[in-house]
C-alpha cells in the first residue's frame, strides 16, 4: 500500500512568481523550486514572511531552472537552516553561479541605497540575504545530466536528513527532461513508489532560435502546468520584420534602442535576431552594447552547451562565436556602462532586468526615456506592479531613482520572443501525452490566464483540471 503524497503551494499559485511547491510522502518533504517573488509589493513582501515549514526539515530541494522566479529564494532558505542536496541540471548550476550573487548584490546595493538617500520605512532597511547568503547557497547546488532519474537521498554524505531513511521505503527520484525555456531549464520527473508527479517548471516554445522544443511527455500521474500565457497567443513570428523596423526607424531618427532585457535568456535570443538581420542586411551594422556582465558571462555558459541548444546552434559559422553581432561590445566596468549612457550615439543597449525593476538598464531609462529619438523596446513578460508593465501599458510618466520623468521615448514590445510557451503551445505539448493524469494543477500565471487555461484543458482535453491557491494543500487523488 503506498503511503499519501501531499502538495502545498507555497508561491507561484495564482501569480507568476515565486515558484514553491512542497511535496510531501513517507514523512519527507521535498521543495520543488525556491523561487523569489517579483512585481507588486504585497508579493514581494512575503519574501520576508516565516517560511512556511521549517527549512531544516526539508530533506531535498529540486530546481527546474534558474530563473529568479524559480531559484532566487535559495540563499534565504539556506540562512534559515536548509542542509540538503540542491539537484539541478549542469547548465542551471552554472546561471544560478551567475544569477544568485547578482540578485544578492541587487539587494545589498538597494538596502545601501534606501540608507543613504533615508527612502526607507525600515531604520536601517536590510537586504533580503546577502552575497555570503547566496555564496552559501550555491555549495548546495548537485547536478545531474538530463535524463538520467537518480534518487534524492540514500547515498553517503545524507546524514543531514531530518528523519531517518526507514527500510522498506523505497527512494523517491527525480529526473531532469530539456523544457526548451532556458540552459539547463528542465520538467522535473518525480517518482515516489509507483506514482509519478511531473512538475512542469516553465514551458519553452517550438520552432524557435537558440533553444529545442519542449520535449515530449508521455505521461504522468499528476502534473504541474506553468500558465503564464494560457490566455494568449503570442504573435506569429514575423522573420524578424518588427526588429527589424524598430531599429531601422530608431537609427533613422539618430536615437539609442534600449532593450531591457532578462540577462539570461533573452539576451541570446535578441542577439541572435540582431546578428541575422544584419547578416542579411536587413538592418544597419550598429554598435550593440550589451552592458550586463551577467549576460556576457551566460553568453559563455551558452556557448559552451551548445549541444544542449537548438540544433542549429552547433553548425556551421555560429559554432565559433555563436551570438556576436559585427560590432558587438560587452561593457565591462561601471565607468564604461556610465560613459555609454552619457553618450547620444546612435546604438542598440541590451541591459538587465528585463522588467526595469532595477540594474544597470535604469541609468539608461533615466538618459533616454524623455527623448522621443529614442526606443525602449521589451522583448519579455512584464508582470504587473514593474515599471515594464507600466511602460508597456503606456505610462506616461515613470519614476527612476527617486525621481518623475515623462515618457517621450517610443515604447514597443515583441511578445514573439518570449521564451514561454502560449496557450496553443502548451495545448501541443499536452498532446503528447498518451493518458490524461488523475489530476493537472495549474500554477505559475494570473488569474486571467489560468481561468482560460483551465477551460480549454477541460473542454478541448476532458482532462480534470485545478487551480492551485496559495498555501492551499492537496492530496493526490
Ligand atoms: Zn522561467
Amino acid at each position: 500500500m503506498s503511503s499519501p503524497i501531499s502538495l502545498t503551494f507555497l508561491g507561484a499559485a495564482g501569480t507568476v512568481t515565486g515558484s514553491k511547491h512542497l511535496l510531501e510522502a513517507g514523512g519527507r518533504r521535498i521543495l520543488i523550486d525556491c523561487g523569489l517573488f517579483q512585481g507588486l509589493k504585497a508579493l514581494r513582501l512575503r519574501n520576508w514572511e516565516p517560511f512556511a515549514v521549517d527549512p531544516a526539515s526539508i530533506a531535498a530541494v529540486i530546481l527546474t531552472h534558474a530563473h529568479l522566479d524559480h531559484c532566487g529564494y535559495l540563499p534565504r532558505l539556506v540562512a534559515a537552516g536548509f542542509r540538503g542536496r540542491i539537484f539541478c541540471t549542469p547548465g542551471t548550476k552554472d546561471l544560478c553561479s551567475l544569477v544568485l550573487p547578482d540578485a544578492a548584490h541587487i539587494q545589498e546595493e538597494d538596502a545601501r541605497q534606501a540608507n543613504r538617500h533615508g527612502y526607507t520605512k525600515h531604520a536601517p532597511a536590510l537586504p533580503l540575504f546577502t552575497t555570503t547568503d547566496a555564496a552559501r547557497a550555491l555549495t548546495h547546488l548537485q547536478p545531474v545530466g538530463y535524463n538520467r532519474p537518480i534518487p534524492l537521498w540514500g547515498q553517503a554524505g545524507d546524514s543531514h536528513l531530518p528523519v531517518t531513511y526507514q527500510a522498506g521505503d523505497s527512494h523517491p527520484t527525480v529526473e531532469f527532461i530539456n523544457a526548451g525555456h532556458l540552459l539547463g531549464s528542465a520538467y522535473a520527473r518525480v517518482r515516489v513508489g509507483d506514482r509519478t508527479i511531473l512538475f512542469g517548471g516553465d514551458l519553452g516554445r517550438y520552432g524557435r532560435p537558440v533553444l529545442p522544443d519542449p520535449t515530449p511527455v508521455a505521461d504522468a500521474d499528476v502534473l504541474l502546468l506553468e500558465s503564464t500565457y494560457g490566455d494568449r497567443v503570442h504573435e506569429v513570428d514575423d522573420n524578424g520584420d518588427r526588429l527589424a523596423t524598430i531599429v531601422n526607424e530608431t537609427a533613422t531618427r539618430g536615437g539609442k534602442l534600449i532593450i531591457p532585457s532578462f540577462a539570461i535568456g533573452r539576451v541570446e535570443e535578441v542577439l541572435y535576431w540582431l546578428r541575422r538581420l544584419e547578416d542579411q542586411k536587413r538592418i544597419p551594422v550598429l554598435p550593440v552594447y550589451v552592458d550586463s556582465p551577467m549576460a556576457a558571462a551566460a553568453l559563455k555558459f551558452y556557448s559552451g552547451r551548445a549541444n544542449e541548444l537548438d540544433p542549429e546552434m552547433t553548425t556551421g559559422q555560429r559554432h565559433v562565436c555563436a551570438f556576436c553581432t559585427t560590432r558587438m561590445v560587452t561593457v565591462a566596468s561601471p565607468q564604461q556602462s556610465k560613459d555609454l549612457t552619457a553618450s547620444r550615439q546612435p546604438a542598440i543597449v541590451i541591459s538587465s532586468s528585463g522588467m526595469a525593476t532595477g540594474g544597470r538598464v535604469l541609468h539608461h531609462l533615466e538618459a533616454a526615456i524623455t527623448s522621443a529619438k529614442n526606443t525602449v523596446l521589451f522583448v519579455g513578460y512584464q508582470a504587473a506592479g514593474t515599471r515594464g508593465r507600466t511602460l508597456v501599458d503606456g505610462g506616461t510618466e515613470i519614476k527612476l531613482h527617486g525621481r518623475v520623468l515623462p515618457v517621450s521615448a517610443r515604447i514597443e514590445r515583441i511578445d514573439s520572443m518570449s521564451a514561454h510557451a502560449d496557450a496553443s503551445e502548451i495545448m501541443r505539448w499536452l498532446s503528447g501525452f498518451s493518458r490524461p493524469p488523475r489530476m493537472t494543477y495549474l500554477v505559475h500565471g494570473e488569474p486571467a490566464a489560468l481561468q482560460a487555461l483551465a477551460s480549454r484543458i477541460a473542454t478541448e482535453r476532458g482532462w480534470p483540471v485545478h487551480i492551485a491557491a496559495h498555501h492551499e494543500r492537496v492530496e493526490f487523488p
